[in-house]
């Protein structure tokens, strides 16, 4: 029997990987699986790669630190250190939770059962794991949650620990799940602040970095915080507070408790660290310059980008506006079909745009979700891009660049189109034929359709045979 009846691939990759000793190359890596896991594939190497980056390895017994470059987690995690805010009420219970405190940096395949904890001389705490059932409401109406947390009040109170004192935790050995818990009394953690504040700045930025960088517009907790993690034990001089701490400060990112997203497109899992409910959208208060102002849109269609126009609208009016403008603008039916606007936000300094719903518009009546958005509300800066579509069947699809941000124009009448493209006229057909040059107005969808060409004519020649026919004013 050769090896290889024994011996999956994934057991190939978790048995090199418990070999390496320090950062190692991939196609290294790849080259030593191979070799106590012969393949005939026609590129083994490449089914290897994928393996590893799977669910089985990548977070659990591989780390990526580049593109080429991997090391083990048991080899990157160890010694990594966070700090737990405690809390008055764990400490009157006398208990620590397991999450917040160990999210994302516990291996995820363990039980809490397993978990160990040592004090700062290696020596065993005693704990064992209490279960609190906890009600809570949710859209589906009141339902229970359990919360594992881990019996501490005979530690806490040997040590007499407070409730402005924090915890650190110190990853020993991630493979068995084994915690050194050690007190960092306020008074030294105070002293310590601006050393903090430099290590809580790049563990952010590493973690807004991994996810400007990912190919969706989220990232497994399981991956990217226990990377962050490991980059930031090479650089920081003191721990980082908890990043689920850190991000609710940061506010760029929210964690639905295994992913992490731009907060303004993921439903945060809740705000666990604060008693206070997530900040309501209340619309922020507009200075009269910023109602006053003017904002200089240049739109155009996405496909046909020589057709564009160019928008004026004031800081005080609202996406309805806007609406009606381009609207008219483009000769879009302003008694039919819904639209609706994003933002466009580049991610990082990539040439991918991530898009923010920001509203829906009905053709009638009121200013449908999100219609009454002030435009000086958006806090667009020139450069910043907006997404508009017209008819959510047809999807006609404008984008609009702020251009610049004006002062008011003497007795003008805001939103208005102030410019627009060149025209490049068609004429009509007919009048043609009758030795007169006069410019289309219309195109008959139908007719075009059938006859395979665009079919044109001027107000005078809408004969009779399109009176059932799709008739649309030319945009030029
Ligand atoms: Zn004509
Ligand atoms: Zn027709």
């Amino acid at each position: 029997m050769s090896q290889k009846d024994q011996l999956s691939r994934n057991d190939a990759i978790e048995i090199i990987a418990a070999e390496l000793t320090g950062p190692t190359r991939i196609q290294e890596f790849t080259t030593r699986v191979l070799e106590i896991w012969p393949s005939n594939a026609k590129d083994p190497h490449a089914g290897v790669r994928q393996a590893m980056k799977g669910y089985d390895h990548q977070g659990k017994t591989l780390l990526y630190l580049d593109n080429t470059t991997i090391t083990s987690m048991q080899l990157a995690m160890a010694g990594v250190q966070w700090r737990v805010s405690l809390s008055a009420g764990q400490l009157a219970k006398g208990i620590l939770y397991i999450i917040p405190a160990f999210a994302g940096l516990k291996p995820r395949w363990f039980d809490n059962a397993n978990l160990q904890l040592v004090d700062a001389s290696d020596l065993i705490i005693p704990t064992e794991i209490v279960e609190e059932t906890r009600r809570v409401n949710t859209i589906f109406g009141e339902s229970t949650q359990k919360l594992s947390a881990l019996n501490l009040s005979w530690w806490y109170k040997k040590h007499q620990v407070e409730p402005t004192d924090h915890l650190l935790i110190t990853i020993v050995d991630w493979s068995a799940n084994k915690y050194r818990l050690e007190i960092e009394r306020h008074t030294a953690y105070q002293a310590i602040q601006d050393e903090v504040a430099t290590s809580n700045a790049l563990l952010m930025d590493q973690l807004f970095g991994a996810l400007e960088g990912a190919k969706d517009e989220r990232v497994f907790t399981h991956i990217v915080i226990t990377a962050a993690y490991a980059h930031l034990k090479e650089k920081q001089t003191v721990p980082a507070d908890h990043w689920l701490q850190l991000i609710e400060q940061d506010g760029r990112m929210v964690w639905n408790g295994y992913e992490i997203g731009y907060a303004d497109s993921l439903t945060s899992l809740g705000t666990l660290f604060s008693s206070e409910s997530p900040q309501s959208a209340a619309p922020p208060k507009l200075t009269a310059a910023q109602q006053e102002q003017v904002y200089q849109f240049k739109a155009y269609l996405k496909h046909k980008k020589s057709l564009w126009r160019r928008i004026e609208i004031q800081g005080e009016q609202i996406l309805k506006d806007f609406d009606d403008i381009m609207r008219h603008a483009f000769l879009f039916d302003a008694m039919d079909h819904l639209s609706g606007f994003w933002q466009r936000i580049r991610r990082g300094d990539t040439n991918k745009f991530r898009e923010v719903d920001l509203a829906t518009i009905y053709p009638y009546g009121d200013e449908g979700e999100g219609g009454d958005t002030q435009i000086a509300a958006l806090d667009l800066q020139p450069g910043d891009q907006l997404k508009y579509v017209y008819d959510f069947g047809d999807w006609i699809e404008c984008y609009i660049e702020l251009e610049e941000i004006i002062e008011a124009a003497e007795a003008a009448d805001y939103p208005r189109v102030v410019a627009q493209n060149k025209p490049r006229y068609r004429y009509c057909p007919v009048c043609k034929t009758e030795g007169k040059k006069t410019i289309a107005t219309y195109v008959c969808y139908w007719c075009s359709n059938e006859q395979q060409k665009d079919v044109l004519m001027c107000e005078e020649h809408i004969s009779p045979e399109h009176e059932d026919h799709y008739l649309e004013e030319m945009l030029y």
